[in-house]
């Protein structure tokens, strides 16, 4: 019998690596093999010399053959125009690349499960809308049709919170009884590949609310082996007069060697590490405590930004009841020692560190698509169908205003850390007489300066009314969703009219292009 859940997946599309979930009809979440039988994927393409196109393992092992012709860290680069680099002498939107990752999981997916309806994907709470629009456009190339867009830290509570009532009691039920009771309060600190996030998550019975959020989407493991190959590139130049990092086939090469010894470092004292350049090779014996010393300031970072939003969510280490641990970075001494030693709490790193945001993300959608329907009560999803899940802004929203001097501002409607959805509304004066339209710049930051702050674009009011006097009053009313995306509505308040809005956002992938791309992609098969 079919599940209102049985066609979703939750998609955890990682910068280096993706993991795929589902629920089972008992309430069950489990992780999708690939077609390797691998839990996760790595997120790189190959473009083959034949024309073909490879997700995965094998496009991985490939990087170090075929560096021009392999795509990785996609995620770094959403949000931009182009891929960071030319592949096979051709510019990619990084929304396309990240589709071809997204087809090659769905395929996999439904070779286990039959045809995919829709998916939950999640994201890193601190991505910022641009961000948000540039993931949902990719699965709308991939014609994936998006139920939800998660943040990964509230994923990965939820995955902890639902498995281990449903580990430790044999069921859920008594979880709402026993969070109404004494609510939990929990730090997520996630670790991936390309991106960190902290956040700290609020359970009640009825409540899974997200106090604050902050992160940084430029820092992950990918930090971690880069000081590594830098390290290893410096003796062998110190050796041979020659750096390895100039070569990408010897820089890919050397990646990878780095992160199996930042991997090997997660477990034992020692390991070796053999660089390969132009013919020559030099051996290099890696120490723990050399690994961390070189990774230390990458390390001081999270830690700091740690400590940030604790102090935004307005709590201190003693209200903290759990460190949860998230993404395989978290595998590492280093990071559990340090949130050992300023939290005073051993994490809890009970579920597996890179399935889990998969996890929480089909948990959320099946929580969704059961609303319509009737659970039975002693399902494990029956106790949880009512639960509310609040997530935070991670950035301001603001407007560039022009001041007496001219000069224009970030004038701030929403601060960041407001629980969502939230809207808010402003009024401005139209600046002469019979005005047709009226043009906003939309900022997201913090930052006094606007050029401190990220342009999401700008919004058009359009078609106002003929002969509007001058300062005629334009409300316009800006939003954030709950899945962190960001609309506005513009309201002539003079005629009490909805204005017509339209936002023209800058690095987006036009709506023409995006339809001419979904229709090429039908065709592209990814292997
Ligand atoms: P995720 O995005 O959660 O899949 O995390 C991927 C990152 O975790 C990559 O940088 C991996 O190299 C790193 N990683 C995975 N396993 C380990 C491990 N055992 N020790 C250290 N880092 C790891």
């Amino acid at each position: 019998m079919k599940t209102a859940w049985s066609g979703l997946i939750g998609i955890d599309l990682g910068t280096t690596y993706s993991c795929v979930a589902h629920l089972s009809r008992d309430g069950v979440p489990a992780t999708i093999p690939n077609r390797e039988g691998d839990l996760i994927t790595p997120s790189c393409i190959l473009f083959d010399e034949s024309g073909s196109l490879v997700v995965g393992a094998e496009a991985k092992r490939m990087e170090c053959i075929l560096p021009d012709r392999t795509v990785v860290c996609v995620k770094r680069d959403m949000g931009e125009t182009y891929y960071s680099k030319l592949i096979a002498g051709e510019q990619y939107r990084p929304e396309v690349l990240s589709a071809l990752i997204l087809k090659r999981l769905r395929a996999d997916a439904e070779t286990r499960l039959g045809h995919v309806d829709c998916a939950v994907i999640t994201v890193p709470a601190y991505f910022d809308d641009t961000r948000r629009k540039a993931t949902q456009d990719a699965a709308r190339l991939a014609g994936l049709p998006v139920l939800d867009l998660l943040n990964e830290p509230t994923a990965a509570a939820l995955a902890y919170a639902y498995e281990e009532r449903l580990r430790r009691t044999g069921g859920i039920a008594k979880l709402a009884q026993e969070l109404d009771s004494r609510p939990l309060t929990a730090l997520v600190y996630d670790l991936g590949g390309g991106t960190f996030d902290v956040s700290v998550v609020r359970m009640t019975g009825s409540k899974f609310e997200t106090l604050a959020t902050d992160g940084d989407v430029r820092l992950g493991g990918r930090d971690w082996d880069q000081a590594l190959v830098d390290y290893a590139s410096e003796q062998f130049l110190r050796q041979y007069e020659t750096d390895p990092r100039l070569d990408p086939e010897s820089l890919a090469a050397l990646f990878l060697a780095a992160e199996q010894a930042k991997h090997s470092l997660s477990v034992r004292a020692t390991t070796r590490l053999a660089i390969t350049h132009e013919g020559r090779r030099l051996p290099l014996e890696i120490s723990r405590e050399l690994f961390e010393q070189l990774t230390l300031p990458l390390l001081t970072r999270t830690e700091m930004t740690t400590e940030l939003v604790l102090e935004a969510a307005e709590i201190d280490w003693s209200q903290i009841d759990r460190v949860l641990l998230v993404g395989g970075m978290t595998r590492t001494p280093q990071v559990r020692s340090m949130l050992k030693r300023i939290s005073g709490l051993e994490p809890d790193a009970s579920l597996a560190a890179d399935e889990v945001v998969a996890h929480g993300a089909v948990i959320h959608g099946a929580l969704l698509l059961a609303r319509g329907v009737t659970v039975p009560p002693n399902h494990p999803l029956g106790p949880w169908v009512k639960l509310e899940v609040i997530d935070v802004n991670s950035h301001a929203l603001g407007i560039a205003i022009r001041g007496d001097d001219d000069i224009y501002r970030n004038s701030i409607l929403i601060p960041r850390n407001t629980p969502l959805p939230v809207s808010v509304s402003k009024t401005f004066q139209t600046r002469s007489y019979g005005q047709k339209q009226v043009r906003v710049r939309v900022l997201e930051g913090e930052a006094y300066t606007v050029d401190a702050c990220v342009q999401i674009g700008e919004f058009i009011i359009t078609d106002l009314p003929p002969g509007l006097p001058e300062g005629s009053p334009i409300e316009v009313e800006c939003r954030y969703g709950r899945d962190g995306r960001i609309s506005v509505l513009g309201r002539d308040l003079t005629s009490g009219a909805e204005a017509a809005t339209q936002i023209e956002r800058s690095r987006v992938i036009p709506d023409e292009e995006l339809a001419r791309e979904g229709e090429r992609l039908k065709a592209v098969d990814v292997n």
